[in-house]
């Protein structure tokens, strides 16, 4: 006699991301949000992490809660102090390390590069590439002390860090940095089980993509293939295949998702 598993335990069983625990940084804005928003629906609890209390909250809302509790929690990423502290109080809250994170905090203040300020570049570069790596390693050093023997470390880097953008060298530089990082990072953790990957976005519609001037967008839209800015979620559809199991073998990998610009 056939034993299919009925109505919910089915749609349980179904769930990509089940009774896994996400740290999500920037959780309290565009992209960031909209993984916090697809991990829930996947079964994962969800640690929203932003610097701005307010938007985190407002994420925490719109969160799917049939299947895991989730919580806000205030960080500002370019702080070690600050990041130690948020990878501790996730556990004492949830009682085990996050298996999953996603890396979405960032920050752009563009200028050409003969005017650009020092200021500007290095804030760009520690809230991007410093805080990437402040996260990684907190939330690698707690998984692998906590004996798990797996975990998925996905970061958010840019199309134009691959082929530069005018007004950018502080934000190109900082998004090129996190792809090494995430190599290397790669390199070094998979031992541990922990897989880690780049998502390289090209113009995806959220409130940065707003500070980009309309004349700049439409010139961009011309030369994207598939004709329109990106989606959050679909960004965060990416996300789900690179903290779920359907990624098992990939780790070190780049993907892009861009509609076709600059293949
Ligand atoms: P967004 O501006 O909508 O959200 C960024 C979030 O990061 C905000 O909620 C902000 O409060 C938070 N944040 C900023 N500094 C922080 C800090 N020091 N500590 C903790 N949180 C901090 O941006 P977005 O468009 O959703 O971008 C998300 C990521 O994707 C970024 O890394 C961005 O560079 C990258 N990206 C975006 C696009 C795009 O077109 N939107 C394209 C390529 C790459």
């Amino acid at each position: 006699m056939a034993t299919g598993l009925a109505g919910a335990e089915a749609v349980a069983a179904a769930l990509r991301l089940r009774s896994r625990l996400a740290l999500v940084t920037g959780g309290g804005s565009g992209i960031g949000r909209a993984v916090c928003q697809r991990f829930a629906k996947e079964g994962a609890a969800v640690a929203v992490v932003d610097i701005d209390e307010g938007a985190a909250t407002e994420t925490l809302r719109t969160l799917h809660r049939d299947h895991q509790q989730h919580s806000v929690f205030v960080a500002d990423v370019t702080s070690s102090e600050s990041v130690r502290s948020l990878v501790s109080q996730i556990q004492s809250q949830f009682s085990r390390p996050p298996c999953v994170a996603v890396n979405c905090a960032g920050i752009t203040m563009d200028s050409l590069l003969l005017k650009m300020q020092e200021e500007a570049f290095d804030r760009v570069l520690q809230v991007n590439l410093k805080g990437t790596f402040l996260v990684t390693q907190a939330v690698a050093t707690a998984l692998i002390a906590s004996g798990a023997k797996k975990g998925s470390i996905i970061n958010l880097a840019s199309i134009v860090g691959k082929v530069g953008n005018l007004g950018q060298a502080n934000y190109t530089a900082s998004k090129a940095g996190v792809v090494a990082l995430t190599k290397t990072s790669a390199k070094e953790l998979a031992r541990y089980g922990i897989r880690c990957n780049t998502i390289l976005p090209g113009f995806i519609d959220t409130p940065m993509a707003a500070k980009v001037p309309q004349k700049v967008l439409d010139t961009v839209l011309r030369l994207v293939p598939m004709g329109r800015l990106g989606d959050p979620s679909e960004v965060a559809d990416v996300c789900v295949f690179l903290a779920s199991d359907d990624s098992s073998y990939v780790t070190g990998a780049s993907l892009e998702v861009t509609g076709g610009l600059f293949m």
